[in-house]
This record gives structure tokens, C-alpha cells and sequence, in this order.
């Protein structure tokens, strides 16, 4: 009865665990999770505030498919003031999170036999999209001896002919690593030549602790022309439920062609979130961006030093985002039997390195409160004292 196309999805393991962690909470069980993607903070008065104006202003009809122009002129000048980027509103689509911007992309680009070279660690839904579109992955692999980033030579012995899009996340999910203005220039280097589109995840952006972030559409004219720059503002603005996202890019042709795709699927985004949105891309909401981030920098350094205190674990301090991904080679090589053991007997849920491609590591949230960390980080120190 199901098509092969739908047959080639796999449910997401970290949405399968997060689930099951609510479920023994649910029964009583004192758990602890740290397996979400999403920041425990309210999403900002000025950005609901902006919603409930909108609905009472009766602004709840259909819009334009990629979104009211104030909407998409607010990314560009977005674009413009923190990464030196100009899009015209007509190089923007906005859509359903950035995981439906991804979806859309994927679509318009991507078919039978055409190749989408992803780094691993990845985010889990990458690989999947690309399987649903009929297309192949490559991956390549990194780890924690070269920040989980690739080199420009591991770039270019992954592309072939077929090689359609590659795709880059920083700060990355799961790792927390930034690539440099310099590392992008290196790999963009690489493309130079080809027709390769550079799927360009910045979904983390403002959650920047260590380094500087660089877009990689900004590095050159050439990255410029080839990139595809996709956010949104689940992460920055902890808008996860409200479901926002954009693409923009210089082909307007790949544009026009989501928006066909847009239109006879989903059509416009939730009204009320656009007025919303344009609250949180305006700049109204930067104190409460800023206490984020300043209170997320606190929790990652206390985790980490936490971790790294704990014989046979190890991680590399995240430049970004919110997880830590911790190093369990000298303890474990089965991820994900460590991790349904670590919630069976310590009540801890995380993620296993395995479910974004890379085996003896898991991914631990701390976008969750300090004493849950102290406490969650303790169970996990007997856990593998234990195992030892
Ligand atoms: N990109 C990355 C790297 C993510 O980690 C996530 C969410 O976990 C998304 C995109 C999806 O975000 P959205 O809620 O906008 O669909």
C-alpha cells in the first residue's frame, strides 16, 4: 500500500526518545532529558505580543505563498545587517520551519541518482529528505580531533559528477562546531567550477558563544551565487511550535520553483506567525536573544566542565548551539545500547551519536536548567563508573 519513496523514511531517533522520556515522566518516573532540540525558554513578550495584535486585527486571511513582503523585506535587511548579505524579498521564501525550507529545497534540486555529500555528524533529518528524493549521500565522516569539521581535501575527494549539493551546518547540530571565515573560503575554493549548491544550515546563528560566525554565502562571489543560506527562528527566538523558517537565494528560478512547489502543497505560512516573525527578525527582541545566549554560555561551560571531570567521557567545547556532543569510545562502542541503558538505569535520556551517523559519541541538550544539568551530569558519572 505505501510507495517506496515513503518506505525509504526512518523515524526520528531523537524525537523517539524524547517521546519515550516523556512517557516514563509521565507514569512518574523521575526523569531527566536532554534529548531535545529546543530551548526551555518562553519565546519573548514583544514577538506574542506581535501575534495578538495581528489577530485582533483580523490579519488571519491567506497571504502570498512565500510570505507578506514586510515579512520577506525584514529577512533581507536581517541579511543585510548581520551577514552582509543582499537578497531581494523575490530571493526569499519563507515556510513551515526550516526543516520544511530544507524539504522544498530538496525537491526542487534534487533527483534519481544525484549525490549530497553531508558531513557527519549531521542533523538527523538531512540524510532522510535526501533519501525521500530519491537522491544518495555521502557522507564524510569527522570527529573530535578535528572539531567535527571537514577539511577542504576530504571535500574534494567526496565530489563526483553526480555530486548535486553539499551541505554545511554551522554551528552545527549535533557538535556545536563554527566553521571560520577562512575554513569557508578553503572549502569554497573546492566548488569553484562546479555547479555544486551549498545547502547552508545557519539555523544556530545567534547562538554563537566562542569564535565569530561568517555565513558562508558571505565569503565569496562565488559561494554567494552557489549557496543556498536556510534559518529560521525556532532556536534563536525559541520559536520551535510556531513554525517559521526561510531560504534565500540568488537563483531566483530555485525560488520560484519552491514557491510552485509551496503553493500547490502547504501555501502560505501561519498568518499570525508571520507578524510575529518580523518581530523577532527586527531587532526587538535582541535583549531577550542576548539573555539566551548569555545564559546558555553558562550552562555549557559549568556541562562541559562537568563532563570532562568524568573518567572515560571527553568533549570538545561547543563554539555554539546548545548540545554537547560527549566522546564514550573508552567506555562503550554501542551507542545506542549505552543510552537505552543510561535511561533504564538512571532515568537519563540522550541521544545516540549513532542517529547523526557517528558511533561512540551522544548528544546531551543543555538547553534545560542548571540544577537538571548538575543533577542529570552526576547520574551520568555513576552510570559510567559503573560500566567501568
Ligand atoms: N536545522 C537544524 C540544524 C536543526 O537542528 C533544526 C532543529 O532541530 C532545524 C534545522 C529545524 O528547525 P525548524 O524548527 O525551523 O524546522
Amino acid at each position: 500500500m505505501l510507495t517506496d519513496r515513503v518506505n525509504t523514511l526512518s523515524e526520528s531517533i531523537t524525537i523517539a526518545i524524547t517521546t519515550l522520556a516523556q512517557e516514563l515522566k509521565a507514569q512518574g518516573k523521575d526523569i531527566l532529558s536532554f534529548s531535545a532540540g529546543e530551548p526551555d525558554f518562553n519565546t519573548p513578550k514583544v514577538i506574542n505580543d506581535a501575534a495578538i495584535a495581528a489577530i485582533n486585527e483580523g490579519f488571519t486571511k491567506y497571504t502570498a505563498v512565500d510570505g507578506i513582503v514586510e515579512l520577506r523585506q525584514a529577512i533581507a535587511n536581517k541579511l543585510k545587517k548581520d551577514n552582509n548579505l543582499t537578497y531581494a524579498p523575490n530571493q526569499i521564501i519563507t515556510s513551515n520551519g526550516a526543516k520544511h525550507s530544507l524539504f522544498n529545497l530538496f525537491s526542487a534540486t534534487i533527483q534519481k541518482g544525484d549525490e549530497v555529500i553531508i558531513p557527519a555528524p549531521y542533523w538527523v533529518t538531512y540524510p532522510e529528505l535526501v533519501k525521500y528524493c530519491g537522491g544518495d549521500v555521502v557522507e564524510i565522516e569527522t570527529s573530535d580531533e578535528t572539531s567535527f569539521k571537514i577539511t577542504p581535501e576530504q571535500l574534494s575527494a567526496a565530489i563526483t559528477s553526480k555530486t548535486k549539493i553539499l551541505v554545511l551546518t554551522t554551528p552545527s547540530n549535533p557538535t556545536g562546531s563554527i566553521y571560520s571565515k577562512d575554513e569557508l573560503i578553503a572549502l569554497g575554493k573546492v566548488l569553484e567550477g562546479t555547479d555544486i549548491i551549498v545547502a547552508s544550515d545557519e539555523m544556530y546563528e545567534k547562538l554563537t558563544f566562542d569564535g565569530t560566525f561568517t555565513s558562508c554565502a558571505a565569503v565569496s562571489e562565488d559561494m554567494f551565487k552557489r549557496t543556498v543560506t536556510i534559518n529560521g527562528l525556532s532556536k534563536s527566538v525559541a520559536m520551535t511550535g510556531w513554525r517559521f523558517g526561510y531560504m534565500a537565494a540568488h537563483d531566483t528560478e530555485l525560488i520560484k520553483a519552491t514557491k510552485k512547489l509551496q503553493s500547490q502543497s502547504t501555501s502560505n505560512i501561519n498568518t499570525i506567525t508571520q507578524k510575529a516573525a518580523i518581530a523577532g527578525l527586527d531587532g526587538s527582541a535582541d535583549a531577550d536573544i542576548e539573555m539566551m545566549r548569555l545564559e546558555f554560555i553558562k550552562r555549557r561551560d559549568e556541562a562541559y566542565e562537568l563532563i570532562n571531570k568524568i573518567d572515560g567521557l571527553s568533549v570538545v567545547k561547543p563554539d555554539g548551539a546548545f548540545y554537547l556532543f560527549v566522546n564514550i569510545k573508552e567506555v562503550s562502542s554501542d551507542s545506542l545500547a549505552f543510552s537505552k541503558d543510561l535511561l533504564d538505569k538512571k532515568l537519563v535520556a540522550v541521544v545516540p551519536g549513532i542517529a547523526f551517523g557517528s558511533e561512540g559519541y551522544f548528544r546531551m541538550s543543555f538547553a534545560t536548567d542548571i540544577g537538571t544539568i548538575r543533577t542529570g551530569i552526576s547520574r551520568i558519572a555513576e552510570f559510567v563508573k559503573e560500566c567501568r
